[in-house]
């Protein structure tokens, strides 16, 4: 292997030399031809007859001869085809002498092979190409001093021998040097070019992630800018997706990372798949895909390539034997002329933000009124984070009536804010704003705080429901400021409800740790909104719940019968797991009677009390009578 590599080695040398020579050997025929064809014309000049005709045939053929060698060397590679070109030119200039010499003997020309042997020295590029032609100019030289001078043999043979060793030796050296410069430029090509191979391969590394293989963030961010800042014009349009997937989390925590991180290789799969090399798609997270893709700018064009991304990744996951079931959410945004990558992902992580909160499972692509919806929460958030904000935030409490004595029981705290210049924000929007900006938690514990001054106020056997976001139930610092107030209130902590959304309620560990200190700490969970979501039954064997909140949905119109019969179930599972149901939305007698009907606990709706101001919440209580219901709907 050693000796194949080192025989390629000489060979690759040797064509290199070759090559540097090639500009030297052209220069040499060039200066060949130019001095024949000078002595041409001198021949012209000089001789006549018989004479003037073999010498300019002569000189003529030379000059010719030369011109095709230059011809010639500029498209021979090979050191051999090379080597046979210079002997024959070589030999061409010396019977060019030889003729000259036999038409017209002079002494004096016979320097004229000692030169050439000097020339073909020096012009050579192997030593195989040069003696030959160094030993035909010698013996062509003692062919004519033994037939025409005898007397210059010794003279002659002296100068031969030296001038032809000195050349050679000397030619050998400079090509020596020559080659080791060019080897030395090899080694250096061959370090730079090695140099740039790693230098590419960590490039791909640091773009590459390493789990499914796709290119990563800042691989993708790089080729947004750098699709953003190419002329779109008379291009299609550029899209931009970025995917989350829902309930990853809960399959890491329940499965483990291993079966994870398979999980996650095979929805990188199914992306390239689905993208087949007409889309760029990366992994920029956890969890969190993006794809960039050129398409047409119809909105329902992306619309329809995204839903079945997401129907195909809501397919099951065979992964270890076990058939796992994720979705995924996405937004999308088509780019215009004018838009900055900055701008694109902003609007498509709206998109996405939307997709999550209100269609997990489907693709939403940003249109107008986002956009319109994203100004007003910047508004928002711009005003939310001026002095006195908090001092705008006020508590109403909206009555909890006991179904079977028709008694308020309690009230649910609901947060209101009237903005001097945006005027009344609703909470929705407020908490939203909040969750993003990351201040809900000050948000929560102001509420708690004016709920628990209610709470000194009125009687102990009335409780007080106060709603949690699910950033509070994700930091433990939170639940710890929350539950320290509680203590710090001398509130009974039963008396206190808190109420957590279906859909946020277990998508961490650490949320499902938080539900645990609530409980432990002695205060109620209710679960809000349920059946606005999945309605998940199972959910009610994992987490300590003492409440279940039928979602208004379920019966907004009573005559429907999916609905009630929904609600039905939810009740009567309720009752089976010993907790309270408490029927929100309540605004028509009918609506009461069926709540009544199904069995439901308690009762919460405007036909029972709409939300009030603290004192008029704490008046109404003081008014319960024996017939508190018809007080009630007087007040209403
Ligand atoms: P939620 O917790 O489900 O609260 C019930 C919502 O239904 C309240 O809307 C209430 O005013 C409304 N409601 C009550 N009875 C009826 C009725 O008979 N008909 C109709 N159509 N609606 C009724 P609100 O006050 O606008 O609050 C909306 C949501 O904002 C709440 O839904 C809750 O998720 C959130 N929220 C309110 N206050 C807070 C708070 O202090 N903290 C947190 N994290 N979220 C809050
Ligand atoms: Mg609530
Ligand atoms: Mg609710």
């Amino acid at each position: 292997m050693d000796l194949m590599a080192e025989k390629w080695d000489k060979q690759t040398h040797r064509c290199a030399l070759t090559q540097a020579y090639l500009p030297i050997l052209r220069g040499f025929f060039c200066v060949a031809a130019a001095y024949y064809a000078v002595m041409t014309v001198a021949h012209f000049v000089t001789r006549s007859g018989t004479e003037l005709v073999w010498f300019s045939a002569i000189s003529i053929t030379t000059v010719i001869a030369a011109l095709i060698g230059v011809y010639l060397l500029a498209r021979s590679r090979s050191p051999a085809q090379v080597d046979v070109i210079v002997l024959f030119i070589n030999l061409l200039v010396l019977s060019n002498v030889l003729i000259a010499l036999q038409l017209d003997f002079n002494r004096t020309k016979l320097v004229y092979f000692i030169v050439m042997a000097m020339i073909f020295a020096f012009s050579g590029t192997s030593l195989r190409q040069t003696i030959p032609s160094i030993v035909v100019a010698i013996v062509c030289l003692f062919a004519q001093i033994f037939q025409y001078a005898p007397e210059l043999a010794g003279l002659y043979g002296f100068i031969a021998f030296a001038s032809s060793v000195s050349s050679i030796a000397i030619s050998a050296s400079l090509r020596k040097s020559i080659a080791l410069a060019l080897a030395e430029r090899r080694e250096a090509e061959r370090g730079r070019a090695s140099a740039e191979l790693l230098a590419e391969s960590a490039r791909a590394e640091s773009h590459t992630d390493s789990l499914t293989g796709l290119p990563n963030r800042r691989a993708f961010v790089e080729t947004l800018e750098n699709r953003i800042q190419t002329p779109r014009a008379g291009r299609d349009p550029l899209w931009l997706v970025v995917m989350d997937l829902d309930g990853f989390k809960p399959v890491n925590d329940v499965y483990g990372h291993r079966i994870g991180d398979e999980l996650l290789c095979e929805v990188a799969r199914r992306l390239r798949r689905h993208c087949s090399g007409e889309a760029f798609a990366a992994r920029v997270g956890g969890d969190e895909f993006s794809i960039l893709r050129t398409g047409s700018g119809d909105l329902q064009e992306m619309q329809l390539w995204c839903d079945q991304l997401i129907a195909d990744l809501a397919r099951p996951f065979e992964i270890e034997g076990k058939r796992i079931h994720i979705s995924a959410s996405a937004g999308c945004e088509i780019a215009s002329a004018d838009d900055t990558s900055a701008a694109l992902l902003e609007n498509a992580d709206y998109a996405l933000l939307h997709a999550k909160r209100n269609s997990k499972g489907s693709a939403v692509v940003f249109d107008a009124c986002h956009a319109q919806a994203m100004e007003e929460q910047f508004q928002i958030g711009q005003v939310m984070s001026s002095d006195g904000f908090e001092s705008e935030l006020e508590v109403l409490f909206q009555p909890q009536v006991e179904l079977s004595s028709n008694r308020i029981v309690g009230a649910e705290a609901l947060l209101r804010w009237t903005s001097p210049t945006l005027g009344q924000v609703s909470p929705a929007k407020l908490i939203a704003v909040a969750e993003d900006a990351g201040t809900v938690s000050r948000i929560t514990l102001i509420a708690l705080e004016k709920t628990l001054e209610v709470a000194a106020h009125i009687p102990e056997s009335v409780s007080l429901a106060v709603n949690l976001s699910a950033m509070d139930l994700r930091s433990d610092q939170s639940m710890r400021k929350i539950i320290d107030l509680v203590r710090a209130s001398r509130c009974r902590p039963e008396r206190l409800e808190f109420e957590v959304t279906e859909t946020v309620a277990i998508d961490t560990h650490v949320a499902l740790r938080n539900f645990e200190r609530l409980a432990q700490a002695g205060h109620r969970i209710a679960l809000d909104d349920f059946g606005s979501g999945y309605a998940n039954f199972s959910l009610l064997q994992l987490l300590p719940i003492h409440s279940l909140k039928l979602d208004k949905s379920l019966i907004e119109r009573p005559s429907d019968p999916v609905g009630r019969e929904l609600a039905r179930a939810v009740i009567a599972m309720a009752r089976v797991l010993r907790i309270d149901s408490i029927v929100e939305g309540i605004e028509t007698p009918y609506q009461l009677a069926l709540a009544h009907a199904l069995g439901a606990t308690r009762g919460q709706g405007f036909l029972l009390g709409k939300p009030m101001k603290a004192h008029d919440f704490e008046a109404l209580l003081a008014k319960q009578t024996d017939s508190p219901t018809e007080s009630m709907r007087r007040s209403a």
